[in-house]
């Protein structure tokens, strides 16, 4: 008899997306004549530049050619590719690293969600909360949650580190002590993010108890701000405790292309139930080349064009238009009354949602007053009730006619 992973039973079913299309669509077919604007989805809506575009297509002709076609490529990624990133992303911030310290994969969202496989059942997770539902569940499916607490909204074994408003978005140090810790920075949904003062406590914190650090750095070309890390290695000592993930969906527009990548420093240790070390890159790398079996050669040379002179200055200009759209977005929201966060390092806008009503009230209000679509703040996490998000991603013309609308509506 087959027997299934009864984790995968402990799951709470995400309605959060599906609930929010099937309202939309009833909304639609009741009111055709509304056109609703949705500032809801995390995904670009830019195209892809031309600088990548036309790497990607000579990279294609490429493999048409007896000369220079290719096959299957190193798992971990082409030399080319790991380069520019070592000396781009992190040379160029004062980051020494290795080649080989980098991981090109098809997404961030998979290695985050991968990673587990290589640490033991037993360890103790803890997430910020609100934050990106992927680190939970994946960890739900590997079984290191335990049971999920229906009045709570939470589950048994994990340690939920509220950043809200109440401690400007700076999780606290947790009463119990975890072994891996997901900090994504800046944070989706929130929009905040830590300065390097406070990052350091939290690679202080965990070198102290032998954590590990899994940050998630997918929104790294937001930043704005001068104190904000790019990099946890920025960072005295994180080579030591932290994993960093990275992504070329939101900085190129590769939502659709898929690419990304994932440092593994060999300065990183974990260990043995009998407390001997054992290198966390060196399992990284067993594992990778295992279940892995490389991105395609079109796309990595589509993501080394994003640091070629022209290739910067095409995305830049992608991501200003983006974080313009989060300036009005911020600025409309606060004519209009609400106290907003985030939207200065990230291309999200994370509003409290007035006094009385629940993030999900909020929704239907928002959506039948000015119709405009935004992601209850609960859908993240219990400590994202109350609040509510909206991206960034629009298109300009949208993103100033939603605030023209919210601006009019008495909520
Ligand atoms: N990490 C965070 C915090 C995200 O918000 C997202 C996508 O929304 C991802 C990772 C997924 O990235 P990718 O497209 O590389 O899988």
């Amino acid at each position: 008899m087959i027997k299934i992973n009864e984790n995968f039973l402990e799951l709470q079913d995400s309605y959060l997306f599906s609930t929010i299309a099937k309202k939309v669509a009833d909304f639609q077919k009741k009111n055709p004549d509304k056109k609703v604007i949705k500032l809801g989805i995390g995904d670009v809506t830019r195209p892809v530049v031309p600088a990548v575009i036309a790497a990607m297509q000579k990279a294609v002709e490429e493999q048409g050619k007896q000369e220079t076609f290719r096959g299957y490529g190193p798992e971990q990624g082409y030399e080319f590719l790991r380069e520019k990133i070592v000396t781009f992303d992190y040379y160029k911030r004062g980051v020494k690293l290795d080649v080989d310290e980098i991981f090109i994969s098809d997404g961030a969202k998979c290695d985050c969600g991968n990673m587990g496989d290589i640490f033991g059942m037993d360890n103790i997770v803890a997430i910020t909360d609100p934050v990106y539902p992927v680190y939970l569940d994946t960890n739900v499916m590997a079984g290191r949650a335990g049971k999920y607490d229906l009045e709570k909204g939470a589950y048994e074994n994990i340690i939920y580190m509220p950043a809200t408003a109440e401690n400007e978005f700076i999780p606290q140090f947790p009463h119990k002590i975890p072994d891996m810790i997901y900090l994504c920075l800046p944070n989706n949904p929130t929009g905040t993010t830590l300065t390097k003062t406070e990052l350091k406590k939290w690679v202080d914190y965990a070198k102290k108890n032998q954590a590990i650090i899994l940050f998630d750095a997918a929104y790294e070309a937001f930043i704005t701000e001068e104190d904000v890390p790019h990099t946890i290695y920025e960072i005295e000592g994180a080579k030591e405790v932290a994993i960093e993930f990275r992504s070329f969906s939101k900085t190129a527009g590769f939502t659709g292309i898929r690419c990304a990548y994932t440092v593994v420093p060999k300065e990183l240790k974990g260990y043995t139930k009998t407390g001997k070390e054992i290198s966390i890159h060196q399992l990284w790398n067993r594992r990778h080349g295992t279940k892995f079996n490389g991105v395609s050669y079109p796309v990595q040379r589509a993501a080394e064009a994003v640091y070629t002179e022209e290739g910067q200055k095409q995305i830049r200009e992608n991501i200003q238009y983006y974080m313009e759209n989060a300036k009005i977005i911020k600025e409309g929201l606060k004519e209009a009354g609400y106290t907003v966060f985030g939207g200065v390092n990230a291309p999200y806008i994370w509003l409290k949602v007035p006094e009385g009503l629940t993030s999900w009230e909020f929704f239907d209000r928002l959506l039948t007053k000015a119709n405009v679509v935004g992601t209850p703040g609960v859908g993240f996490g219990p400590s994202g009730e109350g609040y509510f998000r909206l991206t960034a991603f629009g298109t300009r013309e949208n993103t100033i006619e939603a605030m023209q609308r919210v601006k009019k509506v008495k909520i």
